[in-house]
């Protein structure tokens, strides 16, 4: 059997990939990428030149399978998600579940991952969170959801699309009562932008500035002691801009 390599890209910055991982994907037999003319433009970049294939949310299935019978065949395969480690909000875990029921050795390479990065970042307790991923579209079941982890006390991360952020955050203040929150904008990409304040005060500021780019939301967990222990001023948003190099 051949071994499925689960390769990290950046998530901006495309010095935040690791020596292994450009190794490997000079290394493996064939590539297998979320969008190819995404990660053509990465391996031009590193002078890799490999077949790729797609394999993403719309042809998981079938691709599935193809890549299966190649691993199977003595293949070695790396896959590569458009940011970040593949099988976290994206079609990765799909292949990897595939590789596990079927005994072909999965290796996982560490690398960048848009919630750890974040969550770090915002100053909120790193000791316990939960990653909730995205929420659903649907409205119903997004109120569900919310209600569901509403007593939660760990951390909430979530990841949010721009054009959704203002009715989240709305979302989570009826749902959860104003809590600390952060956005984290545009990580390690030219105009990353940490922004860390109140549900309200970022609803605020997303209603005076258009929200743009790619974005975590995190929000503190309920714990009645957090609202008491103001190590800064959380009711003022306070942003935090890097020009990164
Ligand atoms: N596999 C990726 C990872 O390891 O983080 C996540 C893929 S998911 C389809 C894409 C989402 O990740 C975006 O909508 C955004 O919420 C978050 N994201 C990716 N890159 C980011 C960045 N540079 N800054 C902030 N959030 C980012």
């Amino acid at each position: 059997y051949g071994k499925l390599y689960i390769c990290p890209t950046p998530i901006g910055n495309l010095e935040d990939i690791t020596l292994r991982v450009l190794r490997i994907l000079k290394e493996v037999d064939l590539i297998a990428a979320e969008d190819t003319r995404h990660t053509i433009k990465l391996l031009n970049h590193y002078d890799i030149q490999k077949p790729l294939t797609s394999y993403h949310e719309h042809n998981r299935e079938g691709k599935g399978k193809v890549l299966l019978e190649k691993l199977i065949a003595g293949e070695n395969i790396a896959l590569v998600s458009d940011a970040g480690m593949p099988g976290i909000s994206d079609p990765g875990a799909d292949l990897v579940k595939l590789c596990v029921e079927n005994e072909v050795t999965v290796e996982v390479l560490p690398g960048a991952a848009a919630f750890v990065t974040a969550l770090v970042a915002s100053g909120l307790s790193t000791d316990k969170f939960t990653f909730e991923g995205f929420l659903d579209r649907d409205k119903k079941k997004k109120k569900k959801r919310l209600e569901a982890i509403k007593g939660e006390d760990r951390t909430l991360i979530f990841y949010e699309a721009p054009h959704r952020i203002r009715a989240t955050l709305q979302d989570l203040k009826q749902v959860l009562g104003n809590r600390h929150a952060v956005v984290a904008r545009e990580l390690t990409k030219k105009h990353e932008e940490i922004l860390r304040g109140e549900l309200e005060t970022l609803e605020v500021h997303f209603e005076q500035k258009e929200p743009k780019g790619e974005m975590v939301l995190m929000v503190a967990g309920a714990n009645p002691e957090d609202r008491k222990q103001k190590a800064y001023a959380w009711e003022n948003l306070s942003i935090q801009e890097h020009l990164t190099q």
